[in-house]
This record gives structure tokens, sequence and C-alpha cells, in this order.
């Protein structure tokens, strides 16, 4: 019998850049599994569950804030944060980054940090205390001032109307096979080498 099934309605995006391209600060082995495992789950997830259901077809962003508000569509909204928050990680880091940045970016980082070597301290001890899994993000909070926001498991600063620039996974998954327990030496690598200072001025407005 012919069945016609729709297309899904969410794709898992690409890695920007090749597996091994973070070693080795985050290892090609890591990557696999993160991006082609639990990422991928969370999309194949998100799929069954949306099917045939109003969040079908619907923006990724979308349903991840109106199923924020929707007792009843917990694992949509899990699903779909995850998938949304690893799409932001991924882009949040490059080969060779690090640095500092731009000019715009920078002057604001230090007038609500103190500084670029206060914004880095602040950032690691926020992600360090995370307690279980979760995410650190620098978001424009909805004073319009900078801020370091952390979320546990899912949760994503976007359902609070925080703009998020930058994000870290601080997930065991995320940084476990290389580094094991010392999670603030794989915030304090991403910092020097990975975070991408580009992509967040996008965000931010200034690039
Ligand atoms: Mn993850």
């Amino acid at each position: 019998m012919l069945e016609s099934k729709a297309k899904p309605s969410f794709a898992l995006p690409e890695l920007p850049y090749e597996e091994n391209a973070l070693e080795p600060v985050i290892s090609a082995r890591t990557l696999s599994f993160h991006h082609g495992k639990h990422h991928a789950g969370y999309v194949t997830m998100l799929n069954e569950l949306v099917e045939d259901s109003p969040y079908a077809g619907r923006p990724l962003d979308e349903v991840v804030k109106r199923a924020a508000g929707d007792p009843a569509a917990k694992m949509v909204f899990n699903n779909a944060a995850q998938a949304l928050n690893h799409d932001f990680y991924w882009r949040s880091m490059r080969p060779r980054g690090g640095g500092t940045p731009s000019a715009a970016l920078k002057d604001t980082i230090e007038r609500d940090f103190g500084g670029l070597a206060e914004f880095r301290t602040a950032f690691t001890k926020a992600a360090a205390g995370v307690f279980g899994s979760g995410w650190t993000w620098l978001v424009v909070g909805k004073d319009g001032t900078l801020k370091i926001a952390t979320t546990d498991d899912a949760d994503t600063p976007i359902v609070r109307g925080e703009r998020p620039l930058l994000v870290i996974d601080v997930w065991e998954h995320a940084y476990y096979l290389d580094y094991q327990n010392r999670r603030p030496d794989y915030v304090a690598a991403w910092l020097e080498n990975l975070v991408n200072w580009d992509f967040a001025a996008k965000n931010f407005g200034s690039a």
C-alpha cells in the first residue's frame, strides 16, 4: 500500500566546520557523538513528537517559545530547545577562535563587566557553577545590558525575552571524553581558543 508521508518538520543542521576542526580543544570523537548522536537524537525525537500536531511545520524558535508556555508540551519544549541550543552552540565556536571581540561589543563588555578579563572570569565561574546539565550564555538582557545567564537542562533565555550572543554547552556529553570532570578547564580552553566573537558581534548587531 502506498503511504504518503509528510517531510519531517525539522532537519539536523550540518556542523559549520569539520568534526576535527576544533581539535585539540574539542576532539573529533566528542563532536561526532555530540552532533551525530545527541543533537541528531533531539531532532529525531522532536519530529516524532510534533507529527500531526499544531507544532508541525512551524519555525523552531516559535515552537520553543510556544511550548515553553504549554505544560502539556514539556517533551516538545525539551527537544525543540535542545535542537535550537545546539545549533546556536556550534555557531558560537570556530576553529582558531578566541581573541577579542570587535570594538562595539568589546566596549559594551567593558561597560557591563568591567573588562574582557573580568567577563572571562565571571563566565567561567558561572559555567562551572551550573549544577548538573545546562548551558551558560552571554545575552542582552531586557534592560539592554549584557549579562551572563545560566540555564538548566534544555532551558533557553529566549523564552524570557533575552537575546543570546553566545552559548557554551556544559552538559557532560560536551566535554567528558576530553576533560572528564574538569569542566572549568573546558570552559577556559573554549574561551581562549574557540569562542566565535564574530558570531557574537553579529547577534549583537554590530558586525
Ligand atoms: Mn549538548
